[in-house]
């Protein structure tokens, strides 16, 4: 039998969730974020279901895009960061990607190339996260010169929200941005999940789904399961080992978990090589054939430990949930001092992988 850690991909409970989406924002076309492989659940594994489903995939490499035309999604695909140097144009082109232009140079290059066929391009505005865009006294010129840009097809207007999840809300920012693009007449694509979730003022023509696909909460205070999203990966293992230990005793390297009675520790086989965080501290808790129970001391490489003293019927072979179905990842990953978007595209590649 092979090592019993597994990652689960329910791919029906992908397009319950996305079905989420669409009643949410009933009148926007759903831009899917599919960065980082999925967020860890396989960027063709969740392409599939997204394929004749959504108006728009969002990825970050060029590779992934082609990846997913040479799967047939004939829709746009948008490149999240854009392009970094001139020779990608031709390839963005070719297969008819749309670009994320937010900066100078991007401008600069695309107003001296010559292509034979034109690119869309969506224009990010900075309006308060100070991470990618142009601020709002430069976004009209740069809009003016992608318009001059013989290159370039549709242009869409886009910014990016810092706080949408949490209560500094979107008000700031959502505002900037208005004031700015009051009386253009381009598409607008503004909100990732939580504004999706939490404003549908911000919706606008576009929406950028990307963790609640998944399954996953982006707020602290409200949990996937009250906002209907089903759980898409489920991490499994089992006990390979169980070790009675004597009040005084130690667990785990470091011995920072010391026994306050006298316990029964179950060895899972999964560790921060499979992507289970290190930092996961006693406590993060975890279920033990359905009963939740608790992690003790300190994650190793391939194995930590769980606390199945009041589990009396735990014993090798047990299965253990380490997030997933009937355990959200959004609770270990807040005892984990993270967040769920870490954990999920941290899985490791030598987890195996099994489709439901
Ligand atoms: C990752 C990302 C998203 C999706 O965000 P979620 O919080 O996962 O919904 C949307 N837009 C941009 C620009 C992103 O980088």
């Amino acid at each position: 039998m092979p090592r019993p850690l597994q990652a689960r991909i329910n791919l029906s409970a992908f397009d319950r969730n996305l079905h989420v989406v669409r009643r949410c924002a009933p009148e926007s076309k759903i831009m899917a974020v599919i960065k980082a492989n999925g967020y860890g659940h396989g960027l063709k594994r969740v392409a599939q279901v997204l394929i004749g489903n959504v108006d728009g995939i969002a990825v970050l490499a060029l590779e992934d895009a082609i990846c997913l035309r040479e799967m047939g999604f004939r829709k746009s695909i948008l490149l999240l960061e854009g392009f970094f140097t001139a020779d990608e144009l031709p390839i963005i082109a070719d297969h008819h990607l749309s670009i994320v232009v937010h900066n100078q140079i991007q401008l600069e290059i695309l107003s001296q190339a010559w292509l034979p066929k034109k690119i869309d391009v969506f224009l990010k505005m900075n309006s308060g996260m100070n991470r990618l865009g142009f601020k709002a006294e430069a976004f009209h010129e740069a809009l003016s010169i992608l318009k001059s840009c013989t290159v370039i097809h549709n242009i869409t207007l886009m910014t990016h929200f810092a706080t949408a999840d949490d209560e500094k809300g979107i008000s700031v920012q959502f505002s900037s941005f208005n004031s700015v693009v009051q009386g253009l007449y381009h598409m607008r694509c503004l909100a990732n999940s939580a504004a999706i979730l939490r404003y549908p003022d911000s919706h606008g023509d576009w929406v950028r789904p990307g963790i609640m696909l998944y399954g996953s909460s982006p707020f602290a205070d409200r949990s996937a399961e009250e906002l209907g999203l089903q759980p898409v990966m489920t991490l499994t293992s089992q006990i390979i080992a169980v070790q009675s230990i004597k009040k005084g005793e130690c667990v785990g390297y470091g011995a920072t978990f010391v026994a306050d009675r006298d316990m029964r520790v179950g060895i899972v086989a999964c560790g921060y090589a499979d992507g289970y965080p290190r930092h996961a501290p006693t406590g993060t808790p975890v279920l033990v054939q359905g009963k939740r129970t608790r992690t003790l001391g300190r994650v190793s490489m391939d194995m930590l430990n769980v606390d199945v003293t009041d589990i009396a019927q735990a014993q090798v072979g047990s299965e253990v949930t380490l997030w997933g179905d009937g355990m959200s990842v959004d609770e270990v990953a807040r005892a984990a001092g993270t967040i769920s978007y870490e954990l999920l595209c941290a899985l490791a590649s030598r987890v195996p992988v099994v489709e439901i």
